[in-house]
């Protein structure tokens, strides 16, 4: 590692570490990455993890927040590499009856395509779109009092309900199963307070910006990321596992991409009681098993409409989905889990070899579990996908533990750096004035473990080097 002095280091290459070393970049200091593993990228990697030729995202696939994210949409990424595809449609959720609902670009589309709901989807997302411009940086941000508070209170009022409650403004199979789908993304019971308000980000953003996939993998994103970065004069250094603060260069602050349970590791001495006790006090949510497939040729869908999305939700109806969240929370693994099923080759033909797919999908099982659910999430694709099981030429599996040893930050497979709950919603990791500020002068905290929370966005790195440049540098 180098010895010379910085400005500032960060700890970490996820993005928002990446977001937090670019903001500091930015403003001309001098900013130093260290990245314990051997690539950048923490959630935004690819590899060929199946067979030469296939390209698999390891974590993250769909960008829809990347996309629209206040910060990362300011940065030059394409100048730096970045290209995103967008599929025709965003997402399908496939039924038992063959049928299939969409969320598309296009709010009439969608609309239209859930049948007697048509007018109820149309009443609940068009004046939210209209918001949306105005609220996005306040609702992707700290908990402070909004520019526009009339429309964050409306955003509020249908975004703090519980899923559940919400899906009561629809009568139909499809609205209702594709509205739960959405939901079931914040990774918790559907019947939990502030569970509306990932289903409604995630389709607002799919009407505004879309759910673009990078062209050769989420890696790119890293990639641009990194290049523009080091275009502005950063350094990165990679194989640099931080377990202390005595590892690292002088700098006038450190940001750390690592959730509360590592910070305590590396530099809970530095802290007070009080801190050290609310960031024991941080909650951890189910893990994730995930399954990467080589496929001899496309997922054979039933539903014609599956075949031109980016994202697969496979569920069924809510009452199935919610069955399974629900179980799944309680500690057990569902025989029907709800399945998250990219397919990226489909509409990138850098992904796989001529003729040849590539299949991601994940579902939600206890933290920490080491079970196979291979067997399991397979029967959810066969089921609305029959001759899947022929297509497969290998596959690669990663349970929450197997998760947690690929990236430190997934604890017990939880990926978004703790449960999003409403306890831990605009106050993660603790309540303070700042999320971001530990409490030992020139330390923050800057990953997905912050406001808003989980995803590629970069907005909890972009915040918590907003916090450092004023509290340490006075800009
Ligand atoms: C299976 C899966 C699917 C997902 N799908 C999506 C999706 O489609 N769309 C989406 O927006 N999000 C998705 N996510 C979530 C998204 O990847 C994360 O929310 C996001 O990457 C969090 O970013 P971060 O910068 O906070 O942390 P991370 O991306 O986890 O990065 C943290 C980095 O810090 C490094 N690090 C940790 N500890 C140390 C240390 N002590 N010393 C040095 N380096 C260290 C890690 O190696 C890692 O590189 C998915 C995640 C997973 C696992």
């Amino acid at each position: 590692m180098h010895k010379t002095d910085f400005d500032a280091i960060v700890v970490g290459s996820g993005p928002n570490g990446l977001a937090a070393a670019i903001t500091l970049q930015q403003a001309g200091l001098s900013v130093l990455v260290l990245e314990a593993k051997p690539t950048i990228g923490g959630g935004l990697r690819s590899a060929e993890l199946t067979l030469p030729g296939f390209v698999h995202d390891v974590c993250s696939a769909i960008h829809p927040l990347a996309i629209s994210s206040p910060f990362f949409r300011t940065l030059p990424l394409a100048d730096h590499g970045l290209t995103y595809i967008e599929p025709p449609l965003a997402a399908a959720h496939p039924f038992d009856d063959g049928t299939a609902a969409i969320l598309t670009r296009s709010l009439a589309e969608t609309a239209r395509s859930l049948g007697a709901d048509e007018s109820a989807y149309l009443d609940l997302f068009r004046p939210l779109m209209d918001q949306w411009p105005r609220i996005d940086a306040d609702v992707l941000g700290p908990l402070r009092f909004p520019s526009h508070p009339i429309d964050f209170a409306r955003f509020g009022l249908n975004a703090l309900p519980p899923s559940t409650w919400l899906a009561r403004r629809f009568k139909t199979k499809q609205a209702r199963g594709l509205w739960a789908g959405m939901a079931a993304h914040s990774i918790q019971p559907l019947s939990n307070v502030a569970t509306s308000a990932m289903g409604l980000v995630l389709m607002l953003s799919a009407h505004v910006g879309g759910w673009p996939l990078p062209r050769g993998g989420s890696q790119q994103i890293a990639n641009a990321l990194a290049s523009y970065f080091c275009s502005l004069g950063g350094q990165i250094e990679t194989n640099c596992y931080v377990t202390s603060l005595a590892q690292l260069p002088s700098a006038k602050a450190v940001l750390f991409d690592v959730t509360p349970r590592q910070l305590l590791q590396i530099a809970g001495h530095r802290f007070s009681a009080l801190y050290q006790w609310q960031l024991k006090r941080y909650r951890y949510g189910m893990g994730v098993f995930k399954i990467d497939w080589a496929l001899d040729g496309p997922v054979p869908f039933t539903a014609e409409r599956c075949h031109q999305a980016g994202t697969v939700h496979l569920g069924n109806t809510l009452e199935e989905i919610a069955a399974s969240e629900q179980w799944a929370a309680r500690g057990h693994h569902p025989e029907k889990p709800y399945v998250l099923l990219a397919q990226q080759s489909r509409f990138d033909d850098t992904r796989a070899p001529a003729g040849k797919h590539t299949a991601w999908a994940y579902c939600h099982i206890p933290n920490g579990s080491e079970v196979d659910m291979t067997e399991a999430i397979e029967k959810q694709v066969e089921r609305f996908a029959p001759g899947f099981h022929d297509r497969i030429l290998a596959r690669h599996t990663m349970n929450p533990a197997q998760m947690e040893a690929y990236n430190p930050n997934y604890i017990g497979g939880d990926i978004n750096g703790g449960i999003i709950d409403i306890g831990q919603l605009f106050t993660r990791p603790a309540l303070r004035w700042s999320p971001y500020r530990t409490s030992a002068r020139g330390l923050y905290l800057c990953s997905s473990s912050t406001p808003p929370g989980g995803g590629v966005h970069g907005m909890c790195g972009y915040h918590a080097a907003r916090r450092a440049l004023k509290d340490v540098f006075g800009r």
